[in-house]
Parts: structure tokens; sequence; C-alpha cells
């Protein structure tokens, strides 16, 4: 895909041009439409990914209307309202809109506090169609009544979560009820919390969820577990795990359609509230799934990656892969659905013999080795600790169909020893195979929990926890705050 399939305007590509940029990056690919197109949006981004010319872009093409050489500050109110957390990101910001409006007859200017303001008014006075501003310094200038902001048509709330950490919601607050309330808005944060989630229903009307992950970054509150087990015995060791936390609720991930329905039906059928989510149930039953799930009446909701990527769930204590994605990025799509917002949250991968291929990509792109940690009476194929089994499509002997369920042995012992690896990176950061390096401007500044809680056999009364206090489930309702629902 090329900027120019995103339609854009010829100005605009040729300001993306010189800037050697070739092809857009995921979130600009799902943003770029969704902005020229009128929709407010709810963006999941963190710096890195390339936000800030997804959000710029369109924004200076639906304000190109506006263009115009005139010298008449009555010619040039503000139109455009982008606000950032500090100083230094709001240059960054105004630096990218100057980069990309350079072929478009629009001014743009930057004001931030520390700084004296007589050179702002004056740029202020001239006029000026796009601000970007920190929100103390823009409610200073309203003060003075040297900005006004009753022609904005479009507003940006860049990396909300941080003007959450600083104290600037109540002054972001201030700042919307100066707006027209006909206007196309738009808010990026790394993390949702309930917060966040307040703020965006009151400033986002049928917002579009645009999310992205870094594709090498998880978050650093996730605690990564893998138990090698027969592909065999995967359905019981699943129940086993559930039945030994039941207060938890998680989303269980599957790679077909049919493994969906079929698991969640062996779940119920071992007395745990679950159900399935996927492509083939109608859009009324799946609003339905999700509500009981969100409500707590399920504990379990089994889903596909796709029908899952559609899903408006925003936190949940744990995500449990069935069976490993074909692609690593997917794992890290996939447990971004826990431990957000600085909450603890658990990822639990069932590997058999044949899926340790998957497991090594998956290490290598989030550059953790993950602790193994056979649950005893639910061994892995005989082959799964051979040193280098790393091939492809590996299969023991004895590995059975998942659809063959398989009582457990309850009384055998594992006779591979768990093996407990300590967390550590490998390496630093790579660039991508586009050439776009997603480390650069962030890098995470502690290693990703990885050790996890042990999970013994049934029948022991304790479990043992190695890694990070593990979070009481919540009810999923609290987690929720009906973003972005029509
Ligand atoms: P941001 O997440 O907006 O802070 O962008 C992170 C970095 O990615 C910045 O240095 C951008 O200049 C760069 N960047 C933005 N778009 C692209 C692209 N399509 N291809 C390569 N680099 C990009």
């Amino acid at each position: 895909m090329s900027f120019a399939d995103l339609g854009l305007i010829p100005e605009l590509l040729r300001a993306v041009a010189d800037t050697g940029y070739t092809t857009p990056t995921p979130i600009q690919q799902q943003a770029i439409p969704v902005v020229l197109s009128g929709r407010d949006v709810l963006g999941g981004a963190q710096t890195g990914t390339g936000k800030t010319a997804g959000f710029t872009l369109p924004l200076l093409q639906r304000l190109s209307r506006h263009a115009s050489t005139s010298t008449s500050p009555a010619r040039h109110p503000v139109r455009a309202l982008i606000l950032a957390p500090t100083r230094e990101l709001a240059m960054q910001v105004f630096e990218s809109v100057k980069t990309y409006s350079k072929h478009v007859p629009l001014r743009s200017t930057c004001i931030y506090g520390g700084v004296d303001m007589k050179p702002q008014i004056q740029e202020l006075r001239n006029g000026v169609e796009i601000v970007v501003a920190t929100p103390g310094r823009l409610l200073d200038h309203v003060q003075q009544k040297t900005i006004m902001l009753n022609q904005v048509e479009m507003l940006v709330l860049d990396e909300a979560d941080r003007m959450l950490d600083m104290g600037f919601i109540p002054d972001i607050r201030r700042i919307l009820d100066l707006l027209p309330a006909s206007r196309q808005s738009l808010l990026f944060s790394a993390t949702f919390s309930d917060e966040i989630k307040k703020l965006a229903d009151q400033m986002l009307k049928e917002p579009q969820l645009i999310e992205v992950a870094r594709r090498n970054m998880v978050s650093e509150t996730i605690t990564h577990r893998v138990h090698p087990v027969s592909a065999g015995l995967k359905r019981n060791l699943l129940a086993h795990i559930l039945r030994h936390e039941p207060d938890t609720q998680a989303l269980v991930f599957v790679a077909t359609k049919i493994e969906c329905g079929r698991l969640a039906h062996f779940l119920e059928r071992h007395g745990i509230a679950a159900d399935a989510i996927h492509g083939d149930k109608g859009q009324a039953q799946r609003t339905d799934t999700l509500e009981a799930f969100k409500s707590g009446k399920l504990r379990v909701l089994v889903a596909t990656d796709v029908a899952a990527r559609g899903l408006d769930i925003d936190d949940l204590p744990s995500v449990i892969n069935f069976e490993l994605p074909h692609t690593a990025e997917d794992y890290v799509h996939r447990i971004g659905r826990t431990g957000r917002a600085g909450r603890q949250g658990r990822a639990v991968s069932l590997v058999s013999a044949e899926e340790k291929h998957l497991l090594a990509e998956i290490e290598k792109l989030i550059k953790l080795q993950i602790p193994q940690e056979a649950v005893p009476g639910f061994d892995p194929e005989p082959d799964f600790h051979e040193a280098g089994a790393r091939g492809r499509g590996r299969r023991s002997p004895s590995a059975k169909s998942p659809d063959a369920p398989r009582e457990p042995a309850p009384s055998a012992r594992s006779t591979a020893p768990a093996r407990n690896t300590d967390t550590r990176r490998r390496g630093k950061s790579t660039i991508a195979a586009d050439g776009f390096d997603f480390s650069k401007p962030y890098e995470p500044t502690s290693p990703v929990a990885a050790a996890g809680a042990s999970l013994q056999p049934a029948d022991a009364a304790t479990e043992k926890h190695s890694g990070p206090p593990r979070r009481h489930a919540r009810p999923i309702a609290v987690l929720l705050g009906g973003l972005g629902r029509k």
C-alpha cells in the first residue's frame, strides 16, 4: 500500500514524498481514511507508530478547502486545535504540521508555556488555521482573549493518558466547553483507563476505534507463561486451569471457528460458564455474548483472532492462547487485551510440540524467553523438550487431535522437569522488514514481567506465586465504559 492509495491530495503526497516515506505505517493506513471521512476517532497508539502523520495528513486535507493566501487575519481563523501534554511533544507535532503543509497555504503555530506570550499573541493576531498547544498556555490565551476558538472544526487530543498523568484533564474539559459542538474530534492514547474513557465519551461522537500495537512491544505489566502440553490434553488442561482460578475471567484464543464452538461447549460441560464468539455468529448473538461476558455472567469467552479484533473489550485479567497464533505479531495483538493502563495481566499459552517453532518466533519478536512449566498430569509430547526441536510442523506420534477429548491422568507426575527460565531481553530492538524503526523513539525501561504464577496439580491447596502479585479478577463491566459502541 502507498500513501496515494489512501486518497490523499497531490499537495500532501508531494510533502510525504519529500520526507522519503513510501509506505504508510499501520496506524496511518487505518486512521487516514477514517479521518478523511469526517468521523471521530479513538486511537490506541503509542509514540513510534507514526500516529502524528496519521492524524496530521488527513487534518490538513480536510482543512485544505479553507487554504488561502490572503493576508487578512479574518481569512485565517483557528480551524484546528491539536493539544499535546508537553512542550516537546507540541513542538514535534508542530514540526510534522509544517512538514506536511508546506504545499498547502494553511498557517500553523505552536503555543506552550514557559516562554514569553507576546510573540505567540502576535502570531495569533495575524491569523492561523492550525494551533498546536499545551493546555495551560492555551487557557492563558483564552483568558487574555488573544485566541478565539469558536470556529474550530477539528480537535486532536494527543497522548491523552499523559495528559491525565500530568493533571491536565480539568483544563481539557474547560477547553472542550469553548469549542463548537459540531466538530470532528480525535483522541489518541497509549492506554485507556476509566478516566480516559470518560473523557472520550464526553469528547467523541460515535468514534471509530483504531488500535495498533507496536510490533515488538508488549506491556511490561504482563506475566507470560507457557504450559507445554500434548495437543490431546489441551482442553482438559484449560478446564483445570480455569477451575483452579474460579474468580478469573479469560479470553481464550483458538485458531478456527469450529474449535471455538467446540471448546466453549466443552467448558460448559465441565461447569465453566463459557461461550464462543466468531465470524459465523450473527451480530445480535455476538452482542449478547459480549454483554454476558462484560457483566460477568460468562467467565470465559472463546474467540478467533478475527472475531476478537472487533470486540469492544478493553482490559482483561487473563488471555489464554489455547493454540498459538500463526504469526508472532498476532500474539502481541492477543495479549494486548490484558495488562493495560499499568494493570497486571497474564498471558498463558498452551503449547504442543508441533507449535514450538511458533513459540520461537514469538520469543524472537518480543525479545523474551517465556518461562515454561509443565503441569503435572498434562505432559507434553515426549519430543517437546528435545534439544533444538524447532522444526516446522513437528508432530509427536503420541499427539492426539484436539477433537478427541481425553481425560487427564491426575495421578501421573510430570516426567519432564519444568523449565523455568529467567526473564531476559535478548539484544536490542530491530528495524522492521519495511525499514521502519519502531524501537527508535521509545525503549521500555524495565524488562517484561515473565515469571508467572505456577499451577500445581488440582489437589494442591496452594498456588505458588513467583511473579508480581496477581490482580484479583474484577467484573469486566467495571473495566468497560461503553466506548465506541453504537
Ligand atoms: P510518531 O509515532 O508520529 O511519533 O512517529 C514516529 C517516527 O516515525 C517519526 O520519526 C516519524 O517521522 C516516522 N514516520 C512516520 N511515518 C512514517 C512512515 N510512513 N514510514 C517511516 N517512518 C515514518
